[in-house]
């Protein structure tokens, strides 16, 4: 374990900064790397403020490739809002580059990258009003519009197959099949329930593959506390986190996001009569996120906006149920059978969405003219 001073003195002043670095503290309540917030000294009393972040190596194990990803994309999306009389500084996250001129910097078997600091706005951690699922959903929409000309196919696919849900279906059924732990037995309906949707599995990749929709930069992680809110304002100013940023679908983050985000329910509620879809934050978010897509999106990928709900939950219940098979060795587990209650929230919501399947497709319909 590296000191905070070690932090301060030996890994901040690598960094290309202004002046010298005064103060710097654990920072915020990321769960993936460990943040610092550190206060540089201009002289004459001015100030300027760093994020300073080690990269989560468990997770992500080419961290050049990751910050390749981060700083193209983030230079792409500087260039974009400076045309358009935005704050650089603020609007997008900004790399600040190591002394040696990396885009980040090793020490001690560590990996470090900082960014500026974005002032005057705030991360919320939880959605307290439907007003805060809205900001976030035009948030990432107005993210996928400013990077809607962007050749995602240049981005490295940092986690291979992350959305491939054919791919995942398979590593779905090898876990049946091998059955480790000899539970299959317990979750015959589980199972069968992931069996009978198979076709639908090949929706969005078919789709893709046939280039019926186009590739995109996707963020990946399309939480509310990922998104800087305006101190002023109560708007989102400025998508962070880019570390999952690779080429894929807009459906994947907005599917995820109506996933985590209009369930009503917990993802690992034991009483399954709680779970549903809110169609009401459905609503909330199809709307935010189509106004802030400012019109990007193509007719097919709007079409296809209830499939990518239903797949991204259908795909991370069949996630945890694989998991479940192959005896917890993936998602942390805080008691028996977790991965088995997640499996079944998950599929409880896609059952519901298949029953509410009009209306979500009337919605849709209804903001997309
Ligand atoms: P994690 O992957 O661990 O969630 P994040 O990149 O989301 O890491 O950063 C964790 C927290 O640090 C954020 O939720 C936010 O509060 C804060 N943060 C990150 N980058 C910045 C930044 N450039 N300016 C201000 N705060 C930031
Ligand atoms: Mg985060
Ligand atoms: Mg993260």
């Amino acid at each position: 374990e590296l000191s905070i001073e070690e932090v301060k003195n030996e890994v901040a002043a690598r960094f290309r900064l202004p002046g010298e670095v005064t103060l710097l503290q654990p920072y915020g309540n990321g769960h993936i790397n460990d943040t610092f917030c550190l206060t540089c000294a201009l002289g004459e009393g001015k100030t300027k403020r760093y994020i300073l972040q080690r990269m989560n190596d468990d997770i992500f194990n080419s961290p050049k490739e990751l910050m390749e990803n981060v700083v193209n994309v983030t230079s792409f999306l500087r260039k974009k809002i400076i045309a358009a009389g935005g704050d650089p500084d603020r609007e997008t996250l900004n790399v600040v580059p190591a002394a040696d001129g990396g885009n980040y910097l090793e020490y001690k078997g560590d990996f470090f990258r900082m960014y500026i600091f974005i002032e005057g706005a705030t991360c919320f951690e939880q959605v307290k009003q439907p007003e805060d699922f809205y900001n976030s959903a035009v948030s990432f929409g107005n993210f996928q519009k400013l990077l809607a000309d962007y050749p995602a196919d240049t981005l490295h696919e940092t986690i291979v197959n992350f959305h491939n849900t054919v791919s995942r279906f398979r590593d779905f059924k090898k876990a049946v099949e091998e059955d480790v732990c000899e539970r299959a037995e317990n979750v015959r309906e589980e199972i069968q329930f992931v069996l009978d949707r198979e076709p639908d599995t090949h929706v969005i990749c078919d789709a893709l593959i046939q280039k019926k929709i186009p590739l995109r930069v996707t963020h990946n992680d399309t939480k509310l506390n990922n998104i800087m809110i305006d101190n002023e304002t109560g708007k989102g100013i400025c998508v962070i986190d880019l570390d999952t940023v690779m080429p894929g679908s807009a459906l994947y983050d907005y599917g995820d996001s109506i996933r985590f985000g209009a369930n009503t329910g917990a993802e690992d509620e034991k009483n399954l009569a709680l779970i549903s879809l809110d169609l009401e934050l459905f609503d909330i978010y199809t709307k935010g996120y189509l106004e802030g897509c400012g019109g990007s999106l193509t007719k097919e990928e709007i079409e296809l906006l209830p499939m990518g709900a239903k797949l991204m939950t259908f795909e991370c219940g069949m996630r945890f149920l694989a998991d479940y098979l192959k005896g917890d060795v993936y998602f942390k587990i805080h008691k028996p059978e977790h991965n088995l209650d997640r499996c079944r929230t998950q599929f409880r919501l896609v059952a519901d969405m298949e029953s509410k399947w009009e209306q979500m497709n009337a919605i849709v319909r209804k903001y997309s003219k």
